[in-house]
């Protein structure tokens, strides 16, 4: 809830507007500039986190980790997992990791390890799946790698 008023100045007007801001945040040991969102008093400047930033700037730190380190960001794991026609559950199957991770990463909660990220990678490399969903014939859609994939019988 925004409040509607500012504590600081005690203007009673609905004072915040939703600003980008930018700051330094500390994540596995490095410093990171990020923009995310935040309330700002139009008339005295005090700035305070409104609902939902506190998870936008912890996910836009991790994204800023995860580009500079070559890791794939949230979005990126959620567009390859559309791209493949799956769902979490199934992604997860396929990768072989626990679906809550998969929710975790493409939320960008968490950031991926670089063992998993390279999971990613290379199981979600394009043109190494193909999307055998049958044209109206049935909801499930089936994806695979190639080489060394699992039994294909
Ligand atoms: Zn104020």
């Amino acid at each position: 809830m925004i409040p509607d008023f500012c504590p600081a100045c005690d203007a009673a007007d609905n004072p915040f507007a939703l600003i980008q801001r930018e700051t330094e945040q500390d994540f596995r040991g490095e410093t990171f500039r990020v923009t995310s969102p935040a309330l700002q008093c139009r008339h005295c400047g005090f700035g305070m986190l409104g609902p939902g930033h506190l998870d936008a700037l912890r996910i836009a730190t991790h994204d800023a980790y995860r580009r500079k380190h070559g890791f794939l960001t949230s979005s990126e794991i959620l567009s390859r997992r559309k791209a493949m026609g799956l769902s979490q559950k199934r992604f997860a199957e396929f990768l072989g990791v626990g679906s809550a991770s998969i929710e975790r990463w493409e939320s960008g909660i968490l950031v991926q390890d670089k063992a998993s990220d390279l999971l990613l990678r290379q199981r979600t490399e394009r043109g190494l799946y193909f999307n055998l969903r049958p044209a109206g014939r049935s909801k499930h859609s089936f994806a695979f790698s190639l080489p060394g994939s699992p039994a294909l019988t």
